[in-house]
C-alpha cells in the first residue's frame, strides 16, 4: 500500500495529524507533511485508511500495490 499527499489540495484542517501521527506532520503554516515516502509499514495500513477517509479535501491518497506476476 502507497500513499500520496497533495499539498495543493491539503487546507490544513491537520485531522490527518491527529488521526495518524506517525504518518503525518504539521509544517510551520499548519499544513500537513506527509512523513512516510511510498510504502506504508503494515502496522500503519489502519491508520493511513483512517487519514484518507477523514480528510475533507481528498488531499491523500492510499494505492493499493499490484500482486506479484
Ligand atoms: S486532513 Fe487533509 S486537508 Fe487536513 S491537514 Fe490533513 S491532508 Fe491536509
Amino acid at each position: 500500500m502507497k500513499i500520496s499527499f497533495n499539498r495543493e489540495a491539503c487546507q490544513g484542517h491537520n485531522r490527518c495529524y491527529l488521526l495518524a501521527p506517525e504518518l503525518f506532520d504539521v509544517d510551520d503554516e499548519g499544513y500537513a507533511v506527509l512523513l512516510v515516502t511510498g510504502d506504508v509499514p503494515e502496522q500503519l495500513h489502519a491508520k493511513a485508511q483512517l487519514a484518507v477517509d477523514n480528510c475533507p479535501e481528498y488531499a491523500i491518497t492510499l494505492t493499493e500495490e499490484n500482486p506479484p506476476a
